[in-house]
Parts: C-alpha cells; sequence; structure tokens
C-alpha cells in the first residue's frame, strides 16, 4: 500500500503546556506523521513504529514554521518550531530532529504543505525560546510570552539578507542598512552543508560500548543531539560515538572556544578561585562577563599582594578591540598574543592558563553504564558515615575518583530507590554530586558517586570558620553556588527535601555541590521521615511541611535560607538548643526567625528573611535569589 503520509519520523517534542504555565518542560520522543490536514505525534518507537495518538496541530492553525538557533532550546541542536493558534490562543511546538538535514527536511515539508493549502505566515517568529524562570525570550529579551517575534519569518523580502542561514535585522523597516555584525554565541556552521560542530573542552575515554574518545581542542561533528546528557558525534576519522554533552561546546562565530584561555561560563568569584589555586604569575583567564557580550580577562599577580585583577575586553565602534585603549585588534585573540608579549597597560604581561582545572562530571560513566560491576571498584578508607550507613573512598576501573556509599539494609526502600536513581542519574549540574551508577545486585547495594575532597559542607564551615567568616564574599559564592545547583533542581521540578549544609560537599577550588537530593523519600525510618520523628528536620522546614508535610520547591526555598544562615555561621547549629517543639512553636505560631549572623552583611539576610516568608506563594523561586545573590557579589568589577 502507498504510504498516506507525506512524511514520518521520529523526533523529540517538548511539552507544549497549553492548560498551565506551572506544569514543568518535558521532552518526550514522539512518532509524528504529516499530511494535508494536520501534523500528528504518536506514542512508538523506532522499533515499533507508531501506536497510539498522543496530538496533532492543524495544517490550517499554523502561523510559523521556522528553526530554532542552535542551543536556545535548554543546549539542543536541530530543533524547528511550529507556531500556531488555537482557539484564539497562540502556542507553539518545538520539535527536535536528530540531524540539522533532517530538520531542514521537515521545515520545507510542514511549509509546503501550507502553502498549498493558502495559509498565511506571520511576519516575525523567535529565533530563541521564552524562558520561564528568567521570563524573557533569549534571542531578544522580550519580557511577554507572546510579543510579536523579532526575526523576519522565511517569507519575508528581508531573508535575501540573511546570510549562512544566521538570524538578520530585528525590524522589517531597516531594508537597506547592512546586516549587525554576527551575535556572539551563534553557532558556527560550515557553509557548504549546514553541519553543527563542537570543539572537546575536555579530554574523556570512551567507558562504554559505543562511546567515543575525545580529545580537549579537537573539532568533532553533531550527529544527534536529541539524548539530552550524551550526543552522537563524528571525529576527523569518521568514527562515531557519544560523547558527554557537557564536555563540548559548540563552535560559536567567535572561535574563542578552541582557546585553552576561554572558560566561557565561570564567574568572577570562581575564576578567582582557580588562579589562585595555580598561584603562577601572569596566569590568566577570558571569560564570559557578567555583562551580556562583553568578555573579561582576569589575572593572577603577586605584584602588590597576591591577588586577581580583572579587566574588561571592550570594543570600539569599528567593532576593534582593546584593554588599554592604545593597543587595539581586529579580534580578542590577537588581543591577548599582543598581550602576551606585552604588559600594555595591564599589571603584568599574560603567561598561560591554569593547567589544574578539574574536569566536570559526565551523566554515569559512559553513555550506558548504569549498573556497576563491582570488581571493577576498589575501596579504601572511611570518608564517614551518615543516615545509610558507611561512606567510603574509592576507584573505578583504577583511575577515577568515586565516593561509595554501602547503604546499611533495612535503612531505605531499596526497589523503588533504584527506579529512582536512573532518573537522579539523569540530573548534572556542576553543583550537583554526580550520582554515577549502583551496584544494585549485592547486599549491600552501593551507590557510587562523586568525590569531593574536603568532605560535608558542615564540618568544613566548622573546620575553616576563623579563616572563612573574614571572607563574606567567600560565603556568598558558596551560597550562590547552592543556589544554583537548586535552581537546575526546581527547572527540572525536582525536590530535594533535605537540603542542608551537611548534605552538601566541598570539592577543589572550594566547588560546592548539592549531594542526596530525593533520598529522603526512600528512607524507611519513621523517625526521619514523619514531621514528628526525633530525626526530622525540623529546623529547616518550613510552616506547610510541619503543618501538612507540604514539600514543594518553596519548602527548599525556606532549606535554602536556613543553609545560607548556617554558611554564614561558620556551621553552627540553627536556633542553638533549643529544642525542635520550641522551635515550632516559635517559628509557626510567634513568627520567630533566625537572627542576622554577625558575619552577614543586612543585604544577604534580606535575602535570608524572604526565604522565610510564611505563606510559600511569597518566597521566591531559585532563579529569582539566584539574581539577587549574584547581584551582591559583585561579579563585574573590572580594574
Ligand atoms: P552521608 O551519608 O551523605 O551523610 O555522608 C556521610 C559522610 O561521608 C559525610 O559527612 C562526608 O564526610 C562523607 N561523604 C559523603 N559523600 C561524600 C563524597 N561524595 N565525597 C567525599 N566525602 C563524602
Amino acid at each position: 500500500m502507498a504510504n498516506q503520509y507525506i512524511k514520518e519520523g521520529y523526533m523529540t517534542k517538548k511539552s507544549i503546556n497549553k492548560r498551565t504555565i506551572f506544569s514543568p518542560d518535558n521532552f518526550k520522543a514522539r512518532w509524528f506523521t504529516l499530511d494535508n490536514v494536520a501534523l500528528r505525534y504518536y506514542d512508538g518507537s523506532l522499533e515499533k513504529g507508531k501506536t497510539n495518538e498522543k496530538g496533532k496541530v492543524e495544517i490550517s492553525s499554523i502561523k510559523v514554521v521556522e528553526e530554532v538557533e542552535d542551543g536556545k532550546l535548554e543546549g539542543k541542536l536541530n530543533t524547528f518550531q511550529i507556531g500556531f493558534h488555537d482557539s484564539s490562543e497562540q502556542h507553539t511546538l518545538y520539535i527536535t530532529a536528530q540531524t540539522d538535514d533532517m530538520r531542514k527536511d521537515w521545515v520545507q515539508a510542514i511549509r509546503d504543505v501550507c502553502q498549498s493549502q493558502g495559509v498565511e505566515f506571520d511576519l516575525k517568529y523567535h529565533s530563541g525560546v521564552f524562558q520561564r524562570n528568567l521570563k524573557r525570550f533569549n534571542c531578544c529579551d522580550q519580557i511577554n510570552k507572546n510579543s510579536p517575534g523579532c526575526q523576519p519569518t522565511f517569507n519575508q523580502p528581508e531573508n535575501a539578507r540573511k546570510q549562512n542561514g544566521l538570524a538578520g535585522s530585528s525590524t522589517l523597516s531597516v531594508r537597506d542598512t547592512p546586516l549587525p555584525p554576527i551575535p556572539p554565541n551563534t553557532p558556527a556552521r560550515d557553509p557548504r552543508n549546514s553541519k553543527t560542530f563542537v570543539i572537546a573542552l575536555y579530554d574523556y575515554q570512551g567507558a562504554a560500548d559505543g562511546d567515543l574518545s575525545i580529545t580537549k581542542g579537537e573539532e568533532y561533528e553533531v550527529i544527534d543531539n536529541s539524548k539530552e546528557h550524551w550526543w552522537t558525534a563524528k571525529n576527523k576519522k569518521g568514527e562515531k560515538g557519544y560523547i558527554p554533552a557537557n564536555y563540548v561546546e559548540v563552535v560559536t562565530s567567535t572561535g574563542l572556544e578552541s582557546y585553552d584561555w576561554y572558560h566561557k561560563n565561570i564567574t568572577r568569584h570562581r575564576a578567582e578561585e582557580m588562579l589562585k589555586a595555580e598561584g603562577k604569575e601572569g596566569c590568566f583567564i577570558v571569560r564570559d562577563s557578567s555583562t551580556k557580550g562583553m568578555y573579561t580577562v582576569s589575572i593572577y599577580t603577586k605584584e602588590s599582594g597576591t591577588m586577581v585583577l580583572h579587566y574588561h575586553i571592550k570594543q570600539f565602534n569599528d567593532g576593534m578591540f582593546y584593554i588599554s585603549e592604545k593597543f587595539k585588534f581586529p579580534t580578542i585573540p590577537d588581543v591577548i598574543k599582543y598581550h602576551k608579549c606585552n604588559s600594555g597597560g595591564l599589571v603584568v604581561r599574560l603567561r598561560s592558563p591554569p593547567t589544574g582545572t578539574s574536569q566536570p562530571s559526565t551523566a554515569g560513566f559512559g553513555h550506558d553504564i548504569w549498573e556497576i560491576d563491582p570488581t571493577e571498584l576498589e575501596l579504601f578508607e572511611e570518608l564517614g558515615r551518615g543516615q545509610f550507613g558507611s561512606v567510603k573512598r574509592g576507584k573505578w576501573r583504577k583511575n577515577k575518583s568515586v565516593a561509595v556509599k554501602m547503604m546499611q539494609q533495612g535503612m531505605m526502600n531499596e526497589d523503588d530507590f533504584i527506579d529512582e536513581a536512573k532518573t537522579m542519574k539523569m540530573l548534572q549540574h556542576e553543583n550537583l554530586v554526580q550520582l554515577y551508577g549502583v551496584c544494585s545486585k549485592q547486599r549491600p547495594i552501593y551507590i557510587v558517586i562523586e568525590y569531593m575532597k574536603h568532605g560535608s559542607l558542615l564540618n568544613y564551615l566548622k573546620r575553616q570558620r576563623g579563616v572563612i567568616l573574614k571572607k563574606p564574599n567567600k560565603l556568598l559564592d558558596m551560597c550562590l553556588q547552592v543556589c544554583r545547583a537548586m535552581k537546575y533542581l526546581e527547572s527540572q521540578s525536582f525536590i530535594h527535601r533535605d537540603l542542608a549544609a551537611r548534605n552538601c560537599l566541598v570539592g577543589d577550588n572550594l566547588v560546592v555541590k548539592v549531594g542526596d537530593f530525593g533520598l529522603a523519600r526512600y528512607v524507611l525510618d519513621d523517625e526521619y521521615t514523619s514531621s514528628s520523628g526525633t530525626k526530622f528536620p525540623i529546623k529547616w522546614a518550613p510552616p506547610e511541611v510541619l503543618g501538612y508535610t507540604r514539600f514543594s520547591s518553596k519548602s527548599d526555598v525556606w532549606a535554602f535560607g536556613v543553609l545560607m544562615w548556617e554558611i554564614f555561621t561558620g556551621g553552627d547549629m540553627p536556633y542553638g538548643k533549643i529544642k525542635n517543639q520550641e522551635v515550632v512553636e516559635q517559628v509557626v505560631h510567634h513568627g520567630k526567625r533566625l537572627e542576622k549572623p554577625q558575619a552577614c552583611p543586612g543585604e544577604v539576610y534580606d535575602i535570608m528573611m524572604v526565604c522565610w516568608e510564611k505563606d510559600e506563594r511569597n518566597r521566591p523561586g531559585f532563579a529569582v535569589l539566584e539574581n539577587k545573590l549574584a547581584n551582591l557579589s559583585d561579579d563585574d568589577y573590572c580594574s
């Protein structure tokens, strides 16, 4: 029988969230079909084809069929968008194809069907997406979800002026003016065939069958980015395999990714810690400034006392870059090259970037390693004991440092945990302790996680309190790191339920990571799980948890305020020796709150206080808290 569809295939779609803006975003693989009436999507798999219809977009309702700029939809490549109207509301369906060629084919096919049906397309569209947490589009900073687009759609005359498929002018009235320069971070494409390339930021030694080893600084072609953490890529020899998505950076028009001194997403404070740890005169990095679109050079020097200085790289109207006005160059690498030979106004000349930067964790050891073979684990000394039993330092396959939690039997609901832990493995953020996998075929079960050199944050604070309480910037940076991890968990609709300094860990360069997320749900001990139990973390719990056991990201926000307080007291016990019952009485019924720690600036205490709003609806989310903390951390002050 002849195929009744114009086109069909397997792609990933983002949830449309028509009914409520509060339902979480999710991405699902779906089987798509296109006919003259609708674009439909079904449950299904590559092997079995399609099964139940899950939804459709009528061709007659379509208004926009455009690509999404690579990287704009949660870092994904090869995404396109279908804008459509239903009962006077507009929605956008985002679909990610496996390759750029497939994306182009689908876009063309849908446009053709629309045009054959006389569809009138909108004049403008957004090449990025609306970010709910930041409440703005990431292509044009417009803050209204329904604001008109910022780019002319494909059938507008302005598109004749588009170059290499990149964004054109943002208004329709400037037909004769030249195109603006290519914005930074626009993915570079090979003009001949529109492929997407990435640069490896770190070495990765393929660990599972089907993984591809990658080498820092080398370029790879991305073939499929539909899986969140493991992309399929091809090296120059044509070998294909999975690579960790967080080990590569999409090559942009600036080309900075290929320089070892460029660290895109690093804050001022992290840069300082990294350069101080290296401790070499003239050691430097270039990073994205917190002022959007600008770059900063951070340099370590002992010239007048040990310090790290920060300089903006500025740009003249003619496009030339400079640090010191007298020495201007066409590109940032030229500026760096010059200042490597001449101080030219800098405190010292630039020498080399730090060598000791540690690699981020991957989501699992390889793309398909979840169950870990215990014979590949070596166990060493005990790092500590916690709720579930002993934690030991270990090595996997003789080279990867890990921590192994040996789960004391009877302490947790093991089957439920093992099920859930597969999802937890996919949670990945630079400030979350990475879960690598489990040894679940033996008793006790082992949970294998990232090793954090300095152990728990609570003990670290207590050990270092004499020194650290004198450095409010360091304390603020710790809060900011935890906040970023929590913002990520919130964006994944994942509730921690036991956020506290004892459940965070400290690694190299004062990196703080949140651990034990979600584990509280699997504890079998009533004393820990019931809010009237003796082990329940009452001092970190908000009124709605104490009263109705109502956990949410907003109950995590309350706990985050208490964690900030722990940080600014150097690890004191909240409410001192006051008994739990008395704390509940004072906090819930008399509106009492923890007092301002001595080392804590008023503005920081204000942030804690908003975390402790009695009504959870008045507490800000973690994205807002991150903004508040980042503003205080003076990230953009330059020499
Ligand atoms: P927990 O069971 O998570 O409460 O851990 C008990 C103790 O083991 C902590 O207080 C830390 O000192 C230590 N520990 C736990 N996880 C790690 C890790 N990933 N790296 C280093 N030390 C750890």
